[in-house]
């Protein structure tokens, strides 16, 4: 449930960047398993509505209480996010979102418990969640991170840095203290 505010400065724009920005959207999904529907569009209306928490954002605040599986256990997704192609498959993507000051723990139990949630949730999603028939997994991360995150990046199946967003998307990088 923790969420510090300097990983929502960097998890906010991404999440809003995915719904706001299709050039962005469809960057991000270029770089996952689901390249092949990189036009899919995101149901971030759908996800709302369907969890009914008029507080929460639409991506945030994404955890399983009712499971105690080893994905699901005292973890939480950063950013979750829904999208449906054209033919009405639908996947998720959980993403982690690793401010630069940020670190994992050496255990490893956060980084393994996004392809174990990932899965247990596309086979059985808890009720605020939408039924959905693929998942994957990602991480954005800072440039500088790669080595020290060396051990625990292979959960993640989609991996982008704050610094390539910076080059590429620089009106979605507001974390840029340049930016504001
Ligand atoms: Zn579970």
């Amino acid at each position: 449930m923790k969420y510090g505010s300097v990983e929502y400065q960097y998890a906010r724009p991404i999440a809003q960047g995915l719904v706001e920005d299709a050039d962005f959207r469809r960057w991000v999904l270029l770089k996952s398993k689901f390249s092949d529907a990189s036009e899919a569009r995101i149901l971030h209306r759908e996800m709302k509505a369907h969890r009914n928490n008029p507080t929460a954002e639409w991506w945030r605040f994404y955890f399983a209480e009712g499971c105690r599986c080893l994905g699901c256990s005292g973890k939480e997704t950063d950013i979750f996010a829904m999208f449906e192609d054209a033919a009405g498959f639908r996947f998720a993507i959980h993403f982690e979102i690793k401010q630069p000051k940020d670190k994992f723990k050496a255990d490893g139990v956060q980084a393994r418990g996004y392809p174990l949630r990932a899965e247990c949730w596309a086979r059985n999603p808890p009720p605020r969640v939408l039924r959905h028939q693929g998942a994957s997994t990602g991480i954005f991360l800072s440039e500088t991170k790669r080595t020290e995150y060396a051990l625990h990046l292979g959960n993640f199946q989609t991996q982008i840095t704050f610094e390539e967003i910076e080059r590429h998307f620089p009106h979605l990088a507001v974390w840029r203290p340049d930016n504001n």
